[in-house]
């Protein structure tokens, strides 16, 4: 009987701690959703409540700044100083408009002045600057055909004259009057008569204004691959692997021609091989980048074509020994002033290579640009790894000078 009844009490007592158990998780995960659903619920509230606060600050800051006149723009004042300051919004003059900034993107270029503090030909301090932008026009002034408030744009950063021996030759990137405009690191920008009338283009309801910005770059990465005269089937070996490099290769792949992608860093790599990169050759070392190179073309024979996108005295070089007989170079990487190459004059002449340097862009080149983004086979958005305010230009320069990955940064005002 004793046992029995300890049987019985055993029995009890499990079910009492069976039950207690499932009770106290079931009320560990009654609380446990409850308190994930609160955080949710306060997360999102916090999310929206700041949105709000940001898009309602915003908007008085910038009817505030119209009011009086007044805008936030970018000032740089010499090197790696660059000041957020309170500066008049530029009023549209004949056949000008004002153009509020949707995107300004950084560029190669800008990064260059902000680590020099000037630009020979285009910027001395203090001064505006950015020159990649889209926007949406807010004042026309008399006389402009074509524009009107409310549309969106991408305005050009030059335009040449129209005039000259080079524009009256099509070659127009070479006007010995190409009017250049900066300003785009601002709420607005003043775009000159002559860039609204030659290099200002309508952006399709479809395309994101970020993605117009790239209409610049893009239009001095077609202008350097149509100028190398690709052929159908051209192997072709881009030296670099900066925002321009990277353009020059994805152009080329969607030409379908072979692509060899010579870049230094990881971020490159991945980079370069979403872009289309037939191979790709990381490596800081001429000599090596050289030899795998021409490892990858028929007999080690050297590629068709070989773009220096990098804008040093040795890349250049390095282009030269690695195209084929016949072949075709070309030094589109500006380098600094006062550099020079040194070149095997028995290689180039017998074997017969062509050295061509592409620089800038025409307004046909831009508008083919345009239309490339338009298409959408252009993979616009991978070249835009970044989003900052105006607020944030100096420490997004400073993060760009050092990390490799970034491509392009959208500055959105
Ligand atoms: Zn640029
Ligand atoms: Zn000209």
């Amino acid at each position: 009987m004793p046992n029995k009844a300890e049987g019985a009490i055993q029995r009890g007592r499990t079910k009492v701690e069976d039950v207690l158990k499932v009770g106290l998780t079931t009320v560990e995960d009654v609380l446990s959703v409850g308190r994930n659903t609160v955080e949710e619920v306060l997360h999102v509230g916090r999310n929206t409540v700041e949105d709000v606060i940001q898009v309602g600050r915003n908007t008085v800051e910038s009817a505030r700044n119209l009011s009086r006149g007044t805008m936030q723009a970018a000032v740089l004042h010499g090197r790696e100083d660059i000041r957020i300051e309170q500066v008049p919004v530029p009023e549209a003059a004949v056949g000008e408009l004002i153009v509020r900034v949707g995107a300004a993107l950084t560029c190669g270029t800008d990064l260059k002045v902000f680590r020099r503090g000037y630009h020979a030909r285009m910027i001395v301090p203090p001064a505006l600057f950015g020159h990649e932008l889209a926007g949406t026009v807010v004042e026309a002034g008399e006389g402009v055909e074509g524009f009107a408030c409310g549309d969106r744009v991408v305005a050009l950063n030059s335009a040449p004259c129209g005039e000259c021996y080079f524009c009256a030759r099509g070659q127009e990137n070479l006007c010995d009057d190409l009017l250049f405009n900066n300003g785009a690191y601002a709420e607005f920008i003043r775009i000159p008569a002559r860039i609204v009338a030659k290099n200002t283009l309508l952006v399709p309801p479809h395309v994101p204004l970020e993605h117009a910005a790239l209409t610049e770059p893009l239009a001095c990465a077609v202008h350097g691959f149509e100028d190398s005269h690709p052929r159908p089937g051209d192997t072709v070996a881009i030296i670099g692997g900066g925002p321009l490099g990277l353009m020059i290769l994805h152009v080329a792949a969607l030409a379908g021609c072979t692509t060899i992608a010579i870049v230094k860093h990881d971020g490159q790599v991945e980079a370069a091989r979403q872009l289309g990169a037939t191979h790709v050759v990381q490596t800081a070392n001429i000599r090596k980048a050289i030899r795998e190179t021409r490892a990858l073309t028929p007999n080690g024979q050297g590629v068709d074509i070989a773009i220096e996108a990098v804008g040093v005295p040795e890349a250049w070089e390095e282009a030269v020994e690695m195209v084929r007989k016949g072949g075709t170079v070309n030094f589109f990487g500006g380098c600094a002033v006062g550099t020079n190459v040194k070149l095997d004059t028995n290689r180039l002449h017998y074997s017969d290579i062509t050295l061509r340097a592409t620089f800038h862009h025409t307004p046909e080149i831009c508008r083919k640009a345009m239309e490339l983004i338009s298409s959408g086979r252009f993979q616009a958005s991978a070249f835009i790894t970044g989003h900052a305010h105006l607020y944030e230009l100096n420490r997004v320069f400073e993060k760009l000078m050092n990390r490799s990955s970034e491509i392009k940064t959208a500055i959105v005002p």
